[in-house]
């Protein structure tokens, strides 16, 4: 029996702690967009509150609620049950520090531990040192705030709020990430992986409030870094504007994903077929209904995202060579005789 009590409080703790890092990152993003240079050292020590509340229920979920007790009171649970049961109901257990909770991580060769210690975080098929010494400049500016009360230099404020943003959109949302995937939460499953599965933004938008998330998605910090990490993510070594939210963070193509487009800054994403363009002269960056062609006349209409184009599209239905022709002009140059016998123009508007 006390053992279900026990576990019943830890669990109740542990969901305690996820959801209050969820309340006062909410919080902050919203404080922090409206807040002047002086009051920004309250946002660092919110965000860096958030990151502790966040390591914490990570370790909880993955590696036990024990691990986040110190020394004496893990071995209050071990020897003495009913007065560790106790502590927990009167809330006067004791947990790791900052500090102790990524070395922990550390001895664990966790990943997060890695991305604290190093300040690099994985994202697709490379690594970025995006996050270069941030943890311990914002645990040092939360430790001179709130034991000494010193507050910050001016040549800070602006390191502050980008390296708040990375935190954010890089790291918080990583680790909301892997925390949802051990909770099974239910996600649209579209990729092998999941990184472009579930973006940055996706997660952002799956766990703040549309407040929080609609502030931060205006930031014209996060619109510029989800560019690079769509321009990583793209086969064509590029990003495009995406029709849905107008924002340059389409990843066309993505590799080994049998054709699918995704933006990273709406989510919007879909499937389809590319082919080059014979307005603009590019590879790959039309795309079209391949699975529909054939019973559309052998033509269709199709989309050039470099030159932001709409396009007809012929496949021929011998041999199978595709052209692209302007909407009111003619195919030059074919590559086959089937390919001209076979050709009949029709409207596609
Ligand atoms: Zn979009
Ligand atoms: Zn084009
Ligand atoms: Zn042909």
């Amino acid at each position: 029996m006390i053992e279900i009590n026990i576990n019943n409080k830890e669990n109740e703790i542990c969901r305690n702690l996820g959801e209050k890092a969820i309340h006062l990152l909410n919080k902050t993003i919203i404080d922090i967009s409206n807040c002047s240079d002086d009051d920004l050292v309250y946002e660092l020590v919110h965000i860096q509150i958030v990151i502790e509340l966040m390591l914490k229920y990570y370790i909880s979920v993955f590696y036990g609620f024990d691990n986040i007790l110190n020394k004496k009171h893990k071995n209050i649970k071990d020897h003495d049950p009913v007065a560790y049961l106790n502590n927990l109901n009167c809330t006067t257990i004791h947990t790791l520090g900052y500090m102790e909770l990524v070395v922990f991580l550390e001895e664990k060769k966790d990943f997060f531990g890695y991305v604290v210690k190093d300040g690099v975080i994985p994202f697709y098929v490379a690594e970025y040192d995006y996050l270069h010494d941030t943890f311990r400049k914002f645990q040092d500016i939360r430790n001179n705030y709130v034991h000494l009360g010193i507050d910050l230099g001016i040549i800070e404020h602006k390191w502050i709020r980008d390296e708040y943003y990375e935190v954010v959109l890089v790291f918080l949302s990583s680790i909301m990430r892997k925390i949802d995937e051990r909770n099974g939460i239910d996600r649209l499953i579209l990729f092998d992986n999941n990184d472009l599965d579930d973006t940055p933004v996706d997660v952002l938008k799956r766990c703040l409030t549309n407040a929080a998330f609609n502030s931060i998605r205006s930031k014209s910090y996060i619109i510029d870094r989800l560019v690079e990490i769509a321009e990583d993510a793209s086969d064509m070594m590029g990003s495009y504007k995406c029709r849905g939210c107008s924002e340059e963070t389409l990843v066309l193509n993505i590799l080994d994903s049998e054709g699918i487009s995704k933006c990273f800054y709406c989510g919007d994403f879909f499937q389809a077929a590319y082919t080059h363009c014979a307005i603009c002269n590019s590879t790959g960056t039309v795309t079209f209904d391949d699975l529909n062609i054939g019973c559309n006349g052998n033509v269709m209409s199709g989309y050039c995202y470099e030159c932001e184009t709409r396009v007809k599209v012929y496949k021929c239905p011998i041999c199978g060579n595709i052209y692209t022709y302007s909407r009111d002009g003619v195919i030059e140059g074919y590559i086959d005789d089937c390919c001209l016998e076979s050709f009949l123009d029709r409207d596609v508007s």
